[in-house]
């Protein structure tokens, strides 16, 4: 796990190259699963530590000023590519790509990247833990500390659904996941969070755990034991299919706070009376 020394001397070794940079183009990644987004030539103005973080300032072509913040986690990494070289990772993986004239900055797999305007009130990695939950992919992720947060920060009546999504609450979960590890622990994602045991709860997060690191590696997103080649997933995506488990055709709706796709089989994952 890179320390705060380790990112302070990631800083000094970048700073060289972005010290009031032209950078050509800019791009991040808004979260998991999301497309990178373009924020056009940028100029770079400097580039610094903050415990694990490292912040990088830009101003746009308006004078506006931003930052770039990560968080490398356990697996973050930043490359240094000539332009037009092979990267090592594949540009999914990317989740900052940094152009200059002669070369390119590319962060993968960052725990954490935020894109901002930079103005007054900039991080506090203090509040940040607040805001961002234990990440499903650290290895030294302690299980139990997970599921006293979900019974200590969310309300007993808040559905599944909605908590496995909440990053706050452990970092990980994108929608697809969601409907599947539902589907794999026969729960109905409207079930509220207080009708499952603490010992269900804490499978729930050590499976998600597991396939999150199982798809770490370029590929399909696989959630069965033992997928065909183009039959990845249980249910997501699915809808009017017959379950793989018990033929009954896969439900479908836009469920939970942010009305996203959910999916489930009725018969596998039935609603628990009252
Ligand atoms: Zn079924």
């Amino acid at each position: 796990m890179p320390e705060g020394d380790t990112i302070h001397k990631l800083a000094r070794a970048l700073a060289p190259l972005l010290d009031a940079a032209a950078l050509e183009a800019v791009a991040t990644r808004p979260r998991r699963g999301a497309a990178l987004v373009e924020h056009g030539a940028m100029a770079a103005r400097g580039v610094s530590a903050r415990g694990k973080h490292l912040l990088l300032a830009l101003e746009d072509a308006a004078g506006r000023g931003w930052q770039l913040r990560t968080h490398l986690g356990m697996y973050g990494t930043w490359h240094q590519y000539a332009s037009g070289a092979v990267w090592h990772k594949p540009v999914q993986q990317a989740w900052a790509v940094l152009r200059l004239a002669d070369r390119v900055l590319v962060c993968f797999h960052p725990r954490e990247l935020a894109w901002q305007p930079r103005s007054g009130a900039s991080m506090d990695p203090e509040r940040l833990d607040a805001r961002v939950g234990p990440d499903l992919l650290d290895p030294e992720l302690d299980l139990a500390a997970v599921v006293r947060r979900v019974r200590a920060c969310t309300p007993a009546t808040r559905p599944l659904l909605d908590v496995l999504l909440d990053q706050s609450l452990a970092a990980g979960i994108g929608n697809i996941y969601k409907s599947e590890l539902l589907f794999l622990h026969g729960r109905h994602p409207l079930e509220p969070v207080a009708a499952i045991a603490d010992d269900a709860l804490l499978e729930l997060y050590r499976d998600a755990a597991r396939l999150l690191r199982r798809n770490l590696k370029p590929g399909p997103r696989i959630t069965r034991e033992r997928a065909e080649t183009d039959e990845y997933l249980y249910v997501y995506g699915r809808r009017g299919q017959p379950c793989r488990v018990c033929g009954t055709p896969v439900a479908r709706s836009l469920a939970g706070e942010h009305l996203r796709s959910t999916y489930w089989c009725p018969s596998c994952q039935p609603r628990q009376p009252g």
